[in-house]
């Protein structure tokens, strides 16, 4: 038995579905989940050694490369000088100074654990601010375990927010309009029937969970205008795109300003670190300043932001994203002729250090066209790549990641693969 065949076994033991999740599992078709030992610039090493070139980059935060000796040597001093103090730290107030320097419209931010605990944080703030309820998002947008706040009334989808295994009350799921994304006709209807009841739009402005699509001309400064026109606020979720398609993600990229926006993944080089921030006055609206209660035991820890400063700076560098651009459009071509080569309907697209991989012979645009993959051919050319030590994405609705250890040499090396 091999040692991920053990490890898979114990854990059917232990954990609901023995790690084998819909989102966590890295396997090829039918085969056993790898457990993954070790991880090292763009490489993962598994339980029985065997490596893969990986482009998911732990879901996103290894922008800089897995186990970088900077951000590995901050993490050290900083859990020498104590792990974490349940009190505010200095190196709280520098990750958060370093994140307002970079993005123009946060001009305070809270730092928290995760994703999900950035978009609850926002959303909650969002109908304490505004005295509103009810929430725009858009269908095939992911928010984190937060979506389990932005299900449709009667959603029988398995989702990560199922109103019925949430536990949520349905007077909150009641409260969600979910709309297709670019969608703009739509968004202004729901204003007109609901107006002043609009608490907020959260929307991911390049959406990175229904594998890679952008924005139509236009959507995101309507968006903008909309929430302008009834008093409603507009939460960028940046979780995945902020840091990575730009220094200043989404909003840098589209010259469009949120009133707030909700950050992770890079943020935290690896460490749980979310943050959500923006318009001052609406920050002010947390306690003790306002009315809204937020903290947490471990958010701001000295050795988590640690790993978040130091990758910061490092993303800072001259070329840094010139080079997450360029590998991105590399791979992308490369993979394109590969896949016509095998005769697979595909097509693909990048932004920054996020790329789409397409099974259709268009980018989609909407949820609904997003879904519509040749299965097939994707698990015949995914899982064929993972066999063959390249570890592409976990499926068709993820996007991909590039980052600084992605060199030419890794990239020829997986379009060999
Ligand atoms: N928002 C977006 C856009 C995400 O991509 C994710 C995670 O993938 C989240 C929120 C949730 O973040 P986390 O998994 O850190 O809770």
């Amino acid at each position: 038995m091999s040692q991920n065949e053990i490890l898979f076994k114990r854990a059917l033991q232990s954990i609901p579905g023995g790690v084998n999740s819909p989102v966590r599992a890295f396997r090829s078709v039918g085969g056993t989940p790898r457990f993954i030992k070790r991880a090292k610039d763009a490489y993962l090493w598994d339980a029985d050694g065997t490596q893969y070139i990986d482009y998911l980059g732990s879901w996103g935060p290894a922008i800089v490369g897995h186990a970088h000796p900077e951000v590995v040597a901050a993490v050290q001093r900083a859990a020498e000088s104590g792990l974490s103090f349940g009190a505010p730290t200095e190196a709280e107030s520098q990750l958060a100074e370093a994140i307002i320097a970079r993005i123009p419209s946060i001009e305070k931010v809270r730092l928290v654990s995760s994703g999900t605990e950035a978009t609850m944080s926002a959303i909650r703030l969002a109908r304490g601010a505004t005295g509103r309820n009810k929430i725009i998002k858009f269908e095939g947008c992911y928010h984190g375990h937060a979506d389990s706040l932005l299900v449709k009334a009667g959603s029988g989808l398995l989702t990560f927010g199922n109103p019925t295994s949430s536990g949520v009350p349905a007077e909150f799921v009641a409260h969600t309009i979910v709309l297709d994304y670019n969608d703009l006709d739509a968004v202004k209807a729901a204003f007109a029937e609901y107006g002043q009841e609009i608490a907020c739009i959260i929307v991911e402005p390049i959406a990175g969970n229904m594998n890679l699509i952008k924005p139509a001309e236009g959507f995101l400064a309507g968006l903008r205008s909309l929430c302008s026109e009834h008093g409603a606020l507009l939460i960028f979720d940046e979780v995945m795109t902020g840091f990575r398609v730009g220094p200043q993600g989404v909003q840098g990229l589209s010259g469009v300003t949120p009133d707030l926006t909700t950050l992770a993944k890079v943020i935290g080089g690896g460490m749980p670190v979310g943050a959500f921030g923006g318009r001052a006055d609406i920050m002010d609206q947390i306690a003790p300043l306002g009315p809204v209660y937020q903290a947490g035991t471990l958010s701001g820890n000295p050795v988590s932001v640690a790993a978040g400063l130091t990758t910061l700076e490092i993303l800072s560098r001259p070329g840094f994203y010139e080079h997450l651009q360029t590998q991105s459009a590399k791979l992308v071509a490369g993979l394109q002729d590969k896949a016509k080569a095998a005769g697979v309907p595909f097509c693909a697209d990048s932004v920054g250090g996020m790329f789409g991989l397409y099974f259709r012979d268009t980018v989609p645009t909407s949820f609904a066209q997003a879904s519509e993959v040749n299965h097939e051919a994707f698990k015949t050319f995914f899982h064929g790549m993972l066999d063959n030590g390249v570890h592409l994405a976990p499926s068709s609705y993820e996007a991909g990641f590039v980052s600084a250890a992605h060199s030419d040499e890794i990239i020829e090396k997986t379009l060999d693969a």
